[in-house]
């Protein structure tokens, strides 16, 4: 499972601070190496772990845990605290467009999940929120994803709209959401094309296809077990398209966890929804405070 090697070390570390009744300067010092050590070994981005560390010494070596009755509680509180504020802090909400349809556009590069997820995300607005959404297969370049998310409709019961290859993206994506309007989808979720490395040709025609349809949220889609790859590919994507959130595939991996720790302080994108496996029903809102009580212990 995903951060056992992170969550391991700092529930170990933790442990030793935990039922002090005194914490020391040197206590602290003690810790935050520890913590610092085993980010880093986790792949989380060296200047994240080098502001976080900054901020849990500040906090923990103040008035407010040194005078407390539990300083070793409280200690592990303000870490608790500053790694859900790594994460994005409260659980960030999906859109909803104030005239329907809403529209989410999916990117990311191939192979990182862009399709099965598309069709998870679909499943969870249906069953969680009761919507009514439309898939929509716009990556024209490979036929096997228009395939595949075509047999993901059929086993979901849910409408893809489909062209075929020989048309522009771009016009798929329009022509989509004039049919959700007139079948009355109030989502659409654009499957997008991905390569294998951020390309210019690629971002063009993202970029066009979110020019004509406006989209209220431009999800990426990355593996987290690409660790520090994955940050560098959001920064990448996010230079060129308005990314609103980022959606985390492949959290059942044994991902050491440097993606989701770094992805929200690095890029300033939330991560919006965690993938935890390849069915349909595993997708669900990140919630950043659970995160870090998950690995916190
Ligand atoms: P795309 O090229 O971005 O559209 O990627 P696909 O949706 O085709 O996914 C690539 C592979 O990753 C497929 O074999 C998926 O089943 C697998 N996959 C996607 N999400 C997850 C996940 O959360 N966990 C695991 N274990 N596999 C996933």
């Amino acid at each position: 499972m995903a951060f056992e090697g992170l969550a391991d070390r700092l529930q170990k570390t933790i442990q030793k601070i935990k039922g002090k009744g005194k914490v020391t300067e040197a206590d602290v010092k003690e810790m935050t190496r520890e913590v610092r050590l085993a980010l880093l070994e986790a792949d989380v981005n060296f200047k994240v772990v080098k502001d976080l560390i900054k901020r849990i010494k500040e906090r923990a070596i103040g008035q407010e845990v040194m005078e407390s009755l539990t300083p070793g509680q409280q200690v592990i509180k303000v870490v608790k605290e500053e790694l859900t504020d790594l994460m994005g802090g409260e659980q960030s909400k999906i859109a909803v467009a104030k005239k329907t349809p809403t529209i989410i556009m999916m990117a990311g590069l191939q192979g990182a999940g862009k399709t099965t997820t598309t069709g998870k995300l679909a499943n969870l607005l249906r069953k969680k929120y009761n919507r009514n959404p439309l898939l929509v297969a716009a990556d024209v370049y490979r036929p096997a994803a228009i395939n595949q998310l075509q047999t993901l409709g059929k086993q979901l019961n849910l409408s893809v709209f489909s062209l075929g290859t020989e048309i522009s993206p771009v016009d798929i994506a329009k022509q989509a959401v004039e049919h959700a309007k007139k079948e009355h989808h109030d989502y659409v979720i654009i499957d997008t094309a991905g390569r294998l490395h951020v390309d210019e040709h690629l971002m063009d025609e993202l970029k066009q296809m979110e020019e004509s349809v406006n989209p209220d949220e431009v999800f990426l889609v990355v593996d987290a077990m690409t660790g520090q790859d994955a940050v560098n590919v959001a920064e990448s994507f996010d230079e060129q398209l308005n990314i609103t959130g980022v959606i985390l595939t492949k959290l059942d991996g044994d991902t050491r966890g440097g993606a989701a720790l770094s992805i929200k302080a690095v890029t300033g994108k939330p991560i919006k929804f965690a993938a935890t496996g390849e069915k349909m029903d595993q997708l669900e809102p990140f919630h950043p405070e659970r995160m870090a009580s998950r690995i916190l212990g």
